[in-house]
């Protein structure tokens, strides 16, 4: 289909992405336009104007940032998944970006488009949660930054407001003793998940101090699995208890009975190679 007529404006930094977003009350930013765009095509969104910041450079950008990683918002996913200081540092960033999609959404999807648009299919949601990563926003009253335990609230809906642009991401670095994973189950080779699981375990004499879950497509937002969190640090199953919590949908990709075994048999895999 043909998107709903709307005006279009290049912003060049991001206090005038922030100005013109004010300018109109449902104006959109347009990053990479990789999930905006299908919407539009569909017309489940017609925002009047379309603010694209795909083009303000400031933003693209991977730095060591002490103890993180700072991620500028407008990283393609495939400079994501090849940065060599995020494949030293924390190459589960890494792999979860080089499984989006096909090259063509890797080279034009953006890690801040993946988190503003707050699809529960969206991978690097739950990989943000699982590190308990940082994103910064800024508006017209100045920067925030939210925690993402805070900044997914359901589906496509996040804590970042209408007039506000997602700038930074920010996830630690990994050191020796962790161990991590990311499975990611789907039909065919460039499709979201039907379930991913993304894993980070802190290890110690044999077995887990702790251990960090989260679950793609398991619910309205990313979701931790605290149980299996508990049961790997206890040495139980963690797999028999990766369901717990979630509210799973029901689509052409699997039932959500479907989904809960599938999200068990991954979580248990995933532990697995996260542990080795
Ligand atoms: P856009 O499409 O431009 O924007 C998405 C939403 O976020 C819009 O509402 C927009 O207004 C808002 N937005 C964008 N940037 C910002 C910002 N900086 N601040 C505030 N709001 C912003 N994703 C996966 O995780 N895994 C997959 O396997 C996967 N497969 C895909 C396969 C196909 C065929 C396609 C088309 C997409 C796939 N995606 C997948 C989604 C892809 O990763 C998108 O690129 C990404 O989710 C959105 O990023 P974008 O830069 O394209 O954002």
């Amino acid at each position: 289909m043909i998107p709903a007529p709307f005006d279009y404006e290049v912003a060049a930094s991001v206090d005038e992405a922030v100005s013109l977003l004010g300018s109109r009350g449902d104006a959109k930013p347009l990053a990479g336009g990789h999930s905006l765009l299908p919407l539009l095509r569909l017309r489940v969104t017609r925002p009047s104007l379309l603010v694209d910041i795909g083009r303000i450079e400031e933003l693209s950008y991977v730095r060591d940032a002490g103890e993180s990683i700072a991620i500028g918002a407008l990283t393609r996913h495939h400079d994501v998944a090849t940065a060599p200081l995020i494949q030293e540092h924390n190459p589960l960033v890494s792999e979860a970006a080089r499984l989006i999609g096909d090259p063509q959404v890797r080279h034009r999807g953006t890690i801040g488009g993946s988190l503003a648009h707050g699809d529960p299919a969206s991978d690097l949601p739950a990989v943000l949660l699982a590190l308990d990563g940082e994103v910064d926003v800024v508006g017209s009253d100045g920067k925030r930054t939210i925690p993402a335990a805070d900044f997914f609230r359901g589906v496509f809906e996040t804590a970042a407001g209408p007039t506000e642009i997602v700038t930074e991401v920010r996830v630690p670095k990994l050191t020796g003793a962790h161990g991590w994973s990311f499975l990611k189950f789907r039909r065919r080779a460039q499709d979201w998940a039907t379930v991913g699981v993304a894993v980070v375990v802190k290890r110690r004499n044999g077995g887990a101090e702790s251990a960090a879950i989260s679950l793609v497509n398991m619910g309205a937002t990313p979701l931790r699995a605290r149980a299996a969190e508990e049961a790997v640090v206890t040495g139980d199953d963690p797999g028999a208890v990766a369901g717990d919590g979630t509210d799973p949908p029901s689509d052409t990709n699997g039932s959500a009975d479907y989904r809960r075994h599938l999200a068990g048999v991954l979580v248990r895999r995933a532990v697995e190679e996260a542990m080795r």
